[in-house]
């Protein structure tokens, strides 16, 4: 099994490995990586695996029977070799502020409105987000926006820690996905915004509120009363 050093560290942007196998040229599975595998509303890395002075771009990584594969736009690959990886750190880094930004505008609709989510995707440029709101109010969102901004301003730090699951499904709002039941799993990672939220998550965050800078609205859509949709990037 791949060790993923994104959940504990999300800011390493290279990381030695060694290859373990290669399917079809370019399907790779690595010993240890920190490219994160498309999921959970997060968009995957891209980057380089580099080789001696062969560089082979990463294309796509993406969880396969529970292994994170890279895709690499070239064969070339054994099991065995030593690389190292480099992100692109450019668009991890923007996708760690919108992450981080998606947790607190959803812990303020929460707890402001009762809101749930119905679902969400970060793309590199904007995030949308979608939930379910009796009322649907462009003014009462952008005054949701207003006041993440005015945390996005402060020293708020954010953690990441594992608990044993039963522990972690004591936490108030700890789910706040509309349909999603927790991960199967006996210890759960949790991302806490301190103050402001605690969500059980797999994504790669900033570790202070900070770092997020500020999100501005890009549009509103209303699909039904379970889906309001918000589109929103960072300033
Ligand atoms: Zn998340």
């Amino acid at each position: 099994m791949t060790t993923a050093l994104y959940l504990a560290d999300s800011y390493l942007k290279e990381a030695p490995a060694t290859v373990v196998s290669v399917k079809d040229g370019k399907f790779v599975v690595l010993d240890q990586t920190i490219f994160y595998a498309k999921g959970g509303g997060q968009p995957c890395d891209t980057g380089k695996i580099v080789k001696g002075s062969e560089v082979y771009n990463v294309v796509y990584v993406g969880k396969f029977s529970g292994e994170i594969s890279h895709e690499v736009d070239r064969p070339g690959l054994q099991p065995g070799d030593k690389v190292t990886l480099t992100l692109d750190w450019d668009r991890r880094y923007k996708l760690m502020r919108s992450h981080t930004a998606a947790h607190v505008l959803a812990a303020l609709l929460n707890q402001g409105t009762g809101a749930l989510i119905t679902g969400n995707q970060l793309e590199e440029d904007h995030v949308r987000f979608d939930f379910s709101l009796e009322t649907f109010d462009k003014p009462l969102l952008e005054a949701y926006l207003a006041k993440a901004n005015v945390l996005f301003a402060k020293d708020v730090p954010v953690k990441w820690y594992e608990l044993p699951r039963e522990e972690a499904l004591k936490i108030p709002g700890i789910v706040k996905m509309a349909e999603a039941a927790p991960p199967d799993l006996p210890v759960l990672r949790i991302v806490e915004i301190v103050g402001v939220d605690k969500q059980a998550d797999g994504g790669t965050h900033v570790r202070n509120l900070k770092e997020v800078g500020k999100v501005e609205l890009v549009k509103t859509e209303n699909k039904g009363k379970n889906n309001r949709r918000i589109y929103f990037k960072l300033a």
